[in-house]
C-alpha cells in the first residue's frame, strides 16, 4: 500500500482558518507567535509530538515564532534532567527552538505583581482555609457555591497577609490567594479559583527564593501576554478553562494585545496510553525498563525503537486538527514508520530461531574444508544506489525453525519432505533427511543443493514455491532480538475498568537471545534500522552492541483494517 491508497489529509484546519482570518482582519498586528509549553515534570509522548507540529508548524507556515516555555509551575516533580530530555526529543523530532529556552519561573516576579494588582482593585484575597473545605464550598453543577468567610478582607489586610505568604511567614498549606470572582457561576473554574498556594520546595531554577508557587491557570496566560503569544493553543480539557484565561488577562495591565486560547483534541492511540502521569507509573513501578522503553510511546522509546522522526511528523500532519476527541488506530501510524523504512533501510538475513541446515553435496576444498561461495545480495531493492554486498555460503547453515515442517499442513509452501527451495541468491536446496532430539524436536534439516542453480535461478526453468533466508553457520555472528507486543490487550486501556494497568499484556515483550547474522550486521551503525528479510524492521540499540529492537513488522496491519471497515 502506498500513501496514494490513503483518503487525502485534510488540506486546511480550524485553526488554521483562524490565524488566516486573524490575519485578514490584522488582529494582533498580523504576527502569529504560538509557544509549546511542556511540564518539565516527564519526557514528550507522541501526544506532545501532535502539539509540537501543530505550534511549530503553524508558526513556519505563517512566518511567525513558536517558544520553547517550560511550564515549571510545580517544583516538587521537576527537573533540570527532564528539560534537557525535552529539548533533546523536540530537535530529535526536527524542531529548534529559538534561544533562549523560556521558563514560567522567569515570570515569577511579574506575575507576583499582577496578583497584588489584583489584591489592590479588590479582585484577589487571601483565603486560611484548607484545601478540603475550598474545594467542598466550590459546589457543582446545580449545587450553589458557599463564599467564605475571608472572603470580604481588605485590600490592605490581604496585601499585607499576601506579602507575608511571599515571606515565608506561614506553614505550607495554611493559606491561598485566591481570584474574587463569583461563586455561584455557572463554570465552576470560575468560583474564585486559587492563584497561589504556600509551598517551601526547592525550585530547581529559583531554589528556594520563593515559598509560593502559582497555579497553572494563573501562570499560563500571563506567560502568554508577557511573551507577546498571539495563538495560544491547547488541548480540549482546557476548554472550559478559557474564560478564567480571558478574565486574568482582562484585569491587567498588558504590555500588548491580549492573547486567544484555542483549544484542538488530544492525541490518543489504541492500545497505549498518552498521559504523562500514566507514563510515569509504568516507569516507576518497574513496567517497564525506563522512560525509553521501545514499548512506551515516548519519543525516547519510539526512537529508540527505530521510529524515523519524519514518519511521527507525516503521521501527525496525516490526522490533522480537529476539535473532536479521538483515539486513532496504532497501526496507522505504523503504516507511516513502514512507508519510511522501507524506502531507507538496508536488507540483512538473520535467522531469529535457528535451526541447522546440511547441504549433504556440499564440495570441500583440496584440504578437506569446505567450500565457501559468496553471493551477490541486493542491500535495498527500493534504492539501487545501496547497491549489493557479498554473503557468504558454506555446507552448513542457520535457517528458520518454522521454515521446515515434518507434517507440513496444507498451504505450508516452505521446507518439508520431498520439497525443493530457492535459499535466497545462492541455490536451490532439495530435502534429504532430518534429525529430531528425544523429544521430537527437530534438530537439524538435511538437503542436497543443485549447482546448476547458482543466484537462485534453475536454468531448466523449474520453479519452487518459496524463498529462504540464510545465515552461513561458521560465519554467523549472535545477536539479541527483542521482539515487542502491545502494551495492553484492549484498544482504549482503562476506558471500561477505569485502570488501564489492569489490561496490560503481560506478553508485550519476547527477547530471543540465540538469533544468528550474517557477519555484515555488526557494521550497523547503533541505533540505525535494518530489514531482516521476511522478518521485519530492526533497529540496533544505541547503547548494547548486537541487541536489535523490532520496529515493526512487515505487514501492512492498516491496510487490512481499512478493508475490514470498507465492508
Ligand atoms: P499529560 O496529560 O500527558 O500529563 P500534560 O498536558 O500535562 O500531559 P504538558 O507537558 O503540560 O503535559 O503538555 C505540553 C503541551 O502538550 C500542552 O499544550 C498539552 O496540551 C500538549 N499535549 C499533551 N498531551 C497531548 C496529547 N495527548 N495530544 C495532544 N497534545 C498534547
Ligand atoms: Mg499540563
Amino acid at each position: 500500500m502506498s500513501t496514494s491508497d490513503l483518503p487525502n489529509p485534510p488540506a486546511t484546519d480550524f485553526v488554521r482558518e483562524l490565524v488566516r482570518h486573524d490575519g485578514a482582519q490584522g488582529t494582533f498586528g498580523g504576527r502569529v507567535q504560538t509557544r509549546f509549553p511542556p511540564e518539565p515534570n516527564g519526557y514528550l509522548h507522541i501526544g506532545h509530538a501532535k502539539a509540537i507540529c501543530i505550534d511549530f508548524g503553524l508558526a513556519a507556515e505563517f512566518g511567525g515564532r513558536c517558544n520553547l516555555r517550560l511550564d515549571d509551575t510545580n517544583p516538587e516533580t521537576e527537573s533540570e534532567a527532564f528539560v534537557r530530555g525535552i529539548v533533546e526529543d523536540l530537535a530529535w523530532l526536527g524542531f529548534a527552538p529559538p534561544e533562549p529556552i523560556l521558563y514560567a519561573s522567569d515570570y515569577f516576579e511579574q506575575i507576583y505583581q499582577w496578583a497584588e494588582h489584583l489584591i489592590e482593585r479588590g479582585l484577589a484575597y487571601v483565603d486560611d482555609q484548607d484545601g478540603d473545605t475550598i474545594s467542598a464550598q466550590r459546589g457543582g453543577y446545580g449545587k450553589p457555591g458557599v463564599e467564605s468567610p475571608y472572603r470580604n478582607r481588605s485590600a490592605e489586610e490581604n496585601l499585607d497577609l499576601f506579602r507575608r505568604m511571599r515571606a515565608g511567614e506561614f506553614a505550607d498549606g495554611s493559606r491561598v490567594l485566591r481570584a474574587k470572582i463569583d461563586m455561584q457561576h455557572e463554570n465552576m473554574q470560575l468560583r474564585d479559583p486559587v492563584m497561589y498556594r504556600i509551598r517551601r520546595s526547592h525550585h530547581f531554577r529559583t531554589g528556594d527564593q520563593w515559598s509560593i508557587y502559582p497555579t497553572y491557570d494563573w501562570a499560563h496566560g500571563q506567560s502568554d501576554a508577557i511573551e507577546g503569544v498571539t495563538h495560544s493553543l491547547c488541548t480540549l480539557e482546557f476548554d472550559s478553562h478559557r474564560p478564567l484565561y480571558d478574565w486574568y488577562l482582562e484585569q491587567l495591565p498588558l504590555p500588548g494585545d491580549k492573547p486567544r486560547q484555542t483549544e484542538f483534541a488530544r492525541l490518543e492511540l489504541t492500545h497505549t496510553v498518552t498521559s504523562k502521569r500514566k507514563l510515569a507509573a509504568l516507569v516507576a513501578e518497574g513496567t517497564v525498563d525506563g522512560w525509553d522503553d521501545p514499548r512506551l510511546p515516548t519519543l525516547r522509546g519510539l526512537r529508540r525503537r527505530g521510529y524515523p522522526a519524519s514518519a511521527i511528523r507525516d503521521f501527525c500532519s496525516y490526522i490533522g486538527v480537529s476539535r473532536t476527541n479521538s483515539r486513532h488506530d496504532i497501526e496507522l501510524l505504523e503504516y507511516f514508520v513502514r512507508t519510511e523504512l522501507n524506502r531507507t533501510a538496508l536488507r540483512r538475513m538473520v535467522v531469529l530461531r535457528p535451526i541447522r541446515l546440511v547441504i549433504d553435496n556440499w564440495p570441500t576444498n583440496a584440504d578437506g574444508t569446505p567450500v565457501v561461495e559468496w553471493c551477490e545480495v541486493t542491500n535495498n531493492p527500493e534504492n539501487p544506489a545501496d547497491g549489493v554486498r557479498l554473503v557468504p555460503f558454506t555446507g552448513e547453515l542457520f535457517i528458520e525453525q518454522e521454515d521446515f515442517s515434518e507434517n507440513p499442513p496444507p498451504q505450508f509452501f516452505r521446507l518439508a519432505p520431498g520439497r525443493e527451495v530457492r535459499l535466497r541468491a545462492a541455490f536451490f536446496v532439495k530435502y534429504a533427511s532430518h534429525h529430531t532430539d528425544s523429544s521430537g524436536a527437530v534438530t537439524e534439516v538435511h538437503c542436497t543443493y543443485d549447482p546448476e542453480t547458482r543466484g537462485g535461478n534453475a536454468p531448466d526453468g523449474r520453479k519452487v514455491k518459496t524463498t529462504l533466508h540464510w545465515v552461513s553457520a561458521a560465519h554467523a555472528v549472535d545477536v539479541r532480538a527483542a521482539l515487542y507486543d502491545r502494551l495492553f490487550t484492549t484498544k482504549a486501556p482503562g476506558d471500561a475498568t477505569g485502570d488501564p494497568f489492569d489490561e496490560l499484556n503481560p506478553a508485550s515483550l519476547e527477547l530471543l537471545t540465540d538469533c544468528k547474522a550474517e557477519p555484515i550486521i555488526g557494521d550497523t551503525p547503533s541505533g540505525t534500522v535494518v530489514q531482516f528479510e521476511r522478518l521485519g524492521y530492526f533497529a540496533h540499540d544505541p547503547r548494547t552492541p548486537l541487541l536489535f529492537h523490532r520496529t515493526v513488522g512487515l505487514r501492512d496491519e492498516w491496510a487490512n483494517i481499512q478493508k475490514r471497515s470498507a465492508k
